[in-house]
């Protein structure tokens, strides 16, 4: 092969070898093809448009949503001495103007654009440009199937027709089936080479935590911490509220930690920011606003205090721990009132069905009784062919039982009520509490009264929630969150239909074992 591209790149990077994937994304696109690249954060994307863009005559194009990430990557190349420049708001009229001038002389390698400048200078100088390739990165925001859907970014397949011939080179870090399909459909690529490296992180632990009460979960949370004295983490919630709420109870727990969302100021959220990366601030407790961006490699441990909005954030968000590939630790906690959040959120949204379905699937990996990883990387098109070992349902696998005579109980004690009561009532009836609530409503004198005490009040919410995983209960949350019965329910509770239940049991990650031994 006449061109060494493991000189390219030393010579102009400084690194010795190429991470997987690399070297053939780059040889496809200096072939001239068409390519959809689907790499996990930190993998190294940049370097494939950025080798070929110095080994191609002309200018290469890259399309980039955000401003800060377009500065950052441009100053790296500057650095190395690679002639980069961006075009976006915050670039001066006078700077602008030279800038034009040294990208149609050919003075510059790579030129970075946000899309709706792209679209700006369509009319009057882009067609003076000779362009040798175009980028686009975190292409996922062409598709309304993604999780950062951007309508600007659809405007860019139009580039197509005014550069025949040119290639086009997708990057993203995220995109499921549907959206990967979409984004070669929006971005008119030819016939492109997939490249899909993995995704597969067995350094972070993954657990989840269904329906702990708020004081438990707090409890929890700061035992979890006490574990990890002094190390980075993060709290990712739903709400600023939260974040802040959680700040406080840390801080009084005499912690080190700080809270971040959309409602600072710029200047508060560069210092939180920094805080972090430097560690004198090591938790933050962040809405989603918070880790683009942020390359800090000894994260130990993320906590969601919500079921997220889908997969995609759910896995970027964890990524933000072990980047260094030391152990560390993700905890998930949920509860169905996130899921009426959630639901909430989008009913205005004229992408309903599109994000109803995304909160199904995470729904479905938060229940999971398999492997949580083997379903995460599945979500991504991977396939781990073993359990990973490393997620709290491998390490303490579920037992099966013949759940028919608990079902019955829970059913009947539904059927007795009306269906007008929710879980927390039903579990007290099946558990004979002497509450208040009970006797104001006489639930002491139905015949199902009782009829659960072998069961811990523990036990019987592990039950039900997976009765309603399975179709038996339905909750509805426009009804106070009342469990009603579902036909299948029905056929559970009427006839001598069988039916699987798990056991509940106390799960703990693959460290905490550790540490145990
Ligand atoms: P991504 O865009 O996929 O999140 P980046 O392109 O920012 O990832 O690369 C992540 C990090 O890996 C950067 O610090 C980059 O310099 C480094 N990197 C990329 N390729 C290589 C390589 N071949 N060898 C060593 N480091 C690399
Ligand atoms: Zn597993």
């Amino acid at each position: 092969m006449a061109l060494d591209l493991k000189n390219v790149l030393k010579q102009y990077f400084g690194y010795d070898s190429f991470r997987p994937q690399q070297a053939e994304i780059i040889t496809s696109i200096l072939e001239e093809k068409d390519s959809l690249v689907l790499m996990p954060t930190g993998g190294g994307k940049s370097i494939c448009f950025q080798l070929p863009a110095m080994l191609f005559p002309n200018l290469t194009l890259v399309i980039s949503p955000l401003i800060s990430l377009m500065k950052d990557q441009v100053d790296a190349l500057l650095e190395n001495g690679i002639p980069a420049a961006y075009f976006n708001s915050s670039v001066s009229a006078m700077n602008k103007e030279i800038l034009v001038r040294e990208a149609i002389e050919g003075k510059i390698k790579l030129l970075y654009m946000a899309p709706e400048t792209l679209f700006q200078i369509k009319d009057t100088w882009l067609h003076q440009l000779k362009i040798s390739m175009v980028a686009i990165d975190e292409a996922h925001c062409v598709s309304m199937w993604g999780h950062d859907f951007r309508p600007e970014y659809q405007r860019i397949g139009s580039l197509r027709a005014e550069l025949p011939g040119v290639p086009f080179m997708a990057l993203t870090a995220t995109a499921d089936k549907i959206t990967r399909k979409d984004i070669i459909k929006q971005l008119k690529l030819k016939e492109p080479g997939f490249f899909l490296s993995s995704f597969n992180r067995p350094n972070l632990s993954l657990s989840v935590r269904a329906q702990i009460p708020k004081q438990k979960k707090v409890k929890e949370v700061l035992q979890f911490i006490e574990k990890r004295k002094g190390q980075s983490g993060i709290i990712y919630c739903l709400s600023r509220k939260e974040t802040e709420q959680w700040s406080q109870t840390l801080v009084n727990a005499g912690l080190s930690c700080a809270y971040y969302h959309a409602g600072l100021s710029p200047e508060a959220r560069d210092e939180v920011q920094n805080g972090f990366i430097h560690d004198d601030i090591h938790i933050i407790c962040a809405t989603i606003a918070f880790g683009m961006g942020i390359d800090k490699s000894n994260v130990r441990w993320v906590i969601h205090n919500n079921l997220p909005k889908n997969l995609e954030g759910y896995y970027q968000e964890i990524g933000r721990a072990g980047r260094d590939g030391l152990l560390s630790d993700t905890v998930l906690y949920y509860n169905y009132r996130d899921v009426v959040m959630l639901n909430d959120f989008i009913q205005e949204s004229e992408f309903k069905p599109i994000y109803q379905e995304k909160i199904n699937r995470i729904l479905q990996y938060a229940e999971a009784n398999t492997c949580r990883r083997r379903i995460l990387l599945a979500y991504f098109s991977e396939h781990l062919p073993e359990d990973c070992k490393n997620c709290d349902v491998c390490l303490n696998p579920p037992e099966v039982i013949d759940g028919k005579i608990i079902a019955q109980k829970a059913l009947s004690a539904l059927f007795r009520t009306n269906q007008k009561i929710g879980i927390n009532t039903c579990i007290n009836i099946l558990r004979g509490s002497k509450s208040m609530e009970i006797y104001e409503n006489n639930y002491q004198e139905i015949k199902t009264y009782g009829a659960g005490t072998e069961y811990s009040f523990n036990d019987w919410q592990h039950y039900i929630t997976q009765l309603v995983n399975l179709g038996c209960i339905e909750i509805a949350y426009d009804q106070n969150f009342h469990l009603k019965i579902t036909e299948f329910g029905n056929e559970i509770l009427k006839t001598n239909k069988s039916i699987n239940l798990t056991k509940p049991q106390p799960r703990e990650t693959l460290k905490a074992k550790k540490e145990k031994e």
